[in-house]
């Protein structure tokens, strides 16, 4: 459920975006990724969070980008298309 993502957001925020034994909300697999892509001038970009084992995620965009985790710019598309998968997003009900 969306919902169940959102909850994972805010602990990945307070865990500084490590994913470290964060559970999909999905499948319950301790198997979760996230990157940052955007402007690393203006720290603006979006999040897509995203499960290994299930493939299915959330993408928030126009989000604040953090200045001490990675990310990808929004022009490097070869990184993008190497880092996320095309995964099934979870959208609200
Ligand atoms: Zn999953």
């Amino acid at each position: 459920m969306f919902n169940d993502w959102f909850v994972l957001l805010k602990k990945l925020s307070k865990n500084n975006y490590s994913t470290k034994d964060i559970i999909c909300p999905e499948c319950g697999q301790k198997n979760i990724e996230c990157i940052f892509v955007g402007n690393s001038t203006t720290h603006i970009g979006y999040l897509p969070i995203w499960c290994r084992s299930c493939n299915k995620g959330i993408q928030i965009s126009r989000v604040e980008i953090p200045k001490k985790v990675n990310m990808i710019e929004f022009g490097d598309l070869e990184a993008i298309k190497n880092m996320i998968p095309s995964f099934e997003h979870i959208v609200p009900k």
